[in-house]
């Protein structure tokens, strides 16, 4: 008896180690193609022969075990190739065993496995408890045929006993097989369309920028240019400032769609030897315009040893610019931003200090994902181009920061010598 009912549960078990692996196979490799197609009938092929190895009570030659289960499973989640194959299998097996009981296991393995064929269609129509109750009814049918076919064969003394406990652990078996096979692929889909949403809401993130980023500066531009052009008694002062307006806007577009160019092509094209002393340099005089506007002083100390790395200088002011720009706008009434740079151990270490607001620690945390933005018109994007930039040269950011005390972004890049 102890034997008996440890194998039923040895049964079961297999069962659901199967379908654990079979789920990890699946979501380790889900671009394979093989393990798509035969991923089922491996797990499910396997766990037919251990159940058929560790059948229980088979004294008079026949076999009670949890095969139909696996058998089922695969007919309706593998599809009828691999179905028609593991009852192939089931039956190879049981011929291989031998017995009186041959014939009619062939008989209930071809018919299983015709109605798991035609139920097919409709199965994955029906919802979760029709499909659980649909396949514990056929389950319960073929155990009540089996053992009733069988019971001739079974020792009277044994046969309520073992009867019911053979249709308890196969009605629990297919249950709780079932249930977790649909609750498996739930998660999974579920999982499929939360990253199909995020993809979307990245096209449409995308879309909103470019209209709020490029299409709105454009029109402000447009209108100043028509202006100047039809309005000829306008006095001088006022037409430079039109002028510069509209250059400030078009500056505008070119910093953003310059930042979504790097999001779309994060590597660096030529890298060369360059000297980060160039770089600052002309960071802070593309952004001292903007540093005026805010009322913001940036200092640059200079090193005494000129550091060189490896990289695209255009990318390097990218990457400089932004962090500079943040820095200005974390600083509403005016202050200063520190620029130092030293060697060490082999590496270019950039500081960039400002006494503006700071971050929070979740602030700090989200830095740098896509469209993270705490201002009012930011895109979110610079310290993601920041940190896509930085990483492609092999460097590393490190960022202090506390609200209403300022913030330290350090850039640390290998260095190359001489
Ligand atoms: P954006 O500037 O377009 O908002 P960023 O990726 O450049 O996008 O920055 C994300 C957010 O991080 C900013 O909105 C700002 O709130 C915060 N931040 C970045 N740098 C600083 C800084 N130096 N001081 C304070 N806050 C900062
Ligand atoms: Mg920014």
């Amino acid at each position: 008896m102890i034997n008996e009912s440890s194998n039923m549960l040895f049964n079961l078990l297999v069962i659901i180690i199967a379908m654990i692996v079979h789920q990890f196979w699946n979501e380790s490799k889900p671009e394979s193609p093989f393990v798509k197609k035969y991923g089922i009938l491996a797990t499910y092929g396997i766990a037919i022969l251990f159940c058929m190895v560790f059948s229980f009570y088979k004294d008079n030659g026949l076999n009670f075990d949890l095969r139909r289960i696996p058998l089922w499973l695969g007919t309706l989640y593998g599809g009828p190739f691999i179905g028609f194959l593991l009852a192939i299998e089931t039956i190879f097996i049981r011929i291989i065993q031998g017995g009186p009981g041959i014939l009619g296991s062939i008989i209930s393995t071809v018919s299983l496995f015709l109605i798991g064929h035609f139920v097919r269609p409709i199965y994955f129509r029906l919802k979760t408890f029709n499909k659980v109750f649909l396949a514990a009814g056929i389950n319960m049918l073929f155990s009540v045929i089996v053992l009733f076919y069988g019971s001739d064969h079974l020792i009277q003394s044994d046969t309520i006993n073992f009867s019911i406990n053979y249709l308890i652990v196969n009605l629990l078996g297919i249950i709780l097989v079932s249930l977790s096979e649909e609750a498996i692929r739930k998660n999974y889909r579920k999982r499929m369309e939360l990253f199909q949403a995020a993809r979307l809401e990245t096209v449409s993130h995308l879309a909103a920028a470019v209209n709020h980023e490029v299409k709105n500066p454009l029109t402000t531009a447009r209108g100043m240019v028509q202006l100047l052009k039809y309005d000829q008694t306008m006095p001088q002062e006022k037409r430079d400032l039109l002028f510069q307006l509209a250059l400030d806007e078009i500056d505008r577009v070119d910093r953003v769609v310059t930042d979504y160019l790097t999001f779309a092509r994060p590597y660096p094209n030529q890298m060369e030897k360059m000297d980060i002393e160039v770089s600052i340099k002309e960071a802070v005089s593309i952004m001292e315009p903007y540093a005026n506007q805010y009322n913001v002083q940036i200092s640059n100390h200079h090193s005494s040893c000129q550091c060189y790395v490896l990289g695209e200088p255009a990318k390097m002011v990218q990457a400089l610019g932004n962090i500079l720009k943040n820095s200005i706008e974390a600083i509403p009434n005016g202050g200063d931003i520190t620029i130092k740079t030293d060697l060490k151990d082999r590496e270019c270490h950039i500081r960039i200090l400002d006494n503006g607001i700071g971050m929070s620690r979740e602030v700090l945390e989200r830095l740098g994902e896509p469209y993270f933005t705490m201002t009012g018109n930011g895109t979110g994007l610079g310290m993601m181009v920041v940190y896509r930039i930085i990483e492609s040269m092999n460097g590393k950011i490190k960022i202090h920061s506390s609200p209403g005390k300022g913030t330290e972004v350090i850039l640390s890049l290998p260095a190359i010598l001489g």
